[in-house]
């Protein structure tokens, strides 16, 4: 092999030129996997519904090109716009994390069909609109990464959150189809699972479950709640050629969380 083909850790992670639309990238973890990705020379599209001033001074930091464009991920126009407004500034689109989430602690009895409807909207049927919007361009590319973000919901039960583990479980079904269907693409699609990770989601989880933060910390074995700079290599490695033979894989960020008896 001539010593320019041979793998080296720059060319395997390298996102130079690449550009990745994270949505919820205002804050939390997808400010985290914004961060990350813009370390690794990926121009960054955030879409949020709030305001996003703050996050466009960090990624900047990065000198990289970054950019907000304000929607609602549940809207399937929003997507047309999002992809056009996207194509339109950076010519491409390369990476698609799907971020955004909102979750609602009640007991199941209680949840209203427009509640549950609001959470499916926005956690699993975005994802999957997000995901169909982008599907030209990277196909038209010849390769392509989707990053969805579920939760250790996606496995397990929770008694005061049922529409958001319904929605989290249904990201890791919508990953599997997904990379099935378009592998053929040179697409690959894969899901992040978060453990319990210090962001206002988490916040308001905690004012909600009294003994939330006491329980994580004592399943968890890195005996810590994680931040959203934990989700910075994960995110570039499921975006970058280092992952090309992964798809349909869900990887747990979550100190050790689901390994615990
Ligand atoms: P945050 O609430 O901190 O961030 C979520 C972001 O999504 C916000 O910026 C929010 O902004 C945005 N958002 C919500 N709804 C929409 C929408 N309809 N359209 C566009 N943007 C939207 O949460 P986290 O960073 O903690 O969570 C990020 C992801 O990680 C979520 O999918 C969550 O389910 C998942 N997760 C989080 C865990 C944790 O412990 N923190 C654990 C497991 C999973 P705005 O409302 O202003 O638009």
């Amino acid at each position: 092999m001539d010593r320019a083909a041979r793998p080296s850790l720059t060319n395997l992670f390298d996102l130079s030129g690449c550009l990745a639309i994270v949505t919820g990238g205002g804050g939390g973890i997808g400010l985290g996997i914004a961060e990350g990705l813009a370390c690794a020379r990926a121009d960054i599209v955030i879409v949020e519904r709030g305001d996003t001033t703050q996050a466009l001074e960090r990624l900047r930091l990065f000198d990289v090109r970054a950019h907000a464009i304000n929607a609602d991920v549940g809207q399937e126009s929003d997507w047309s716009r999002i992809v056009a407004e996207t194509v339109e500034r950076f010519g491409r689109i390369d990476i698609l994390v799907n971020n955004a989430g909102i979750s609602l602690a009640k007991a199941p009895e209680a949840v209203s069909l427009s509640e549950w409807q609001m959470i499916i909207d926005t956690n699993l049927t975005g994802a999957f609109l997000g995901a169909r919007a982008v599907y030209p361009e990277l196909k038209r590319r010849g390769r392509g990464k989707i990053i969805n973000i579920g939760s250790m919901t996606s496995w397990f039960g929770g008694s005061f959150n049922v529409p958001y583990t319904a929605s989290k479980g249904g990201i890791l079904q919508l990953t599997r189809g997904l990379a099935v269907a378009w592998g053929k693409d040179n697409i690959q699609v894969n899901a992040i699972l978060p453990g319990f990770i210090e962001t206002a989601f988490a916040r308001r989880a905690k004012a909600a479950v009294p003994d939330l933060e006491s329980k994580v910390l004592a399943r968890t074995p890195a005996g810590r709640w994680g931040d959203p700079s934990d989700f910075a290599g994960i995110a570039v490695f499921l975006a970058s050629r280092a992952s090309d033979f992964i798809s349909g894989a869900a990887i747990p960020v979550d100190g050790g969380y689901a390994v615990q008896l």
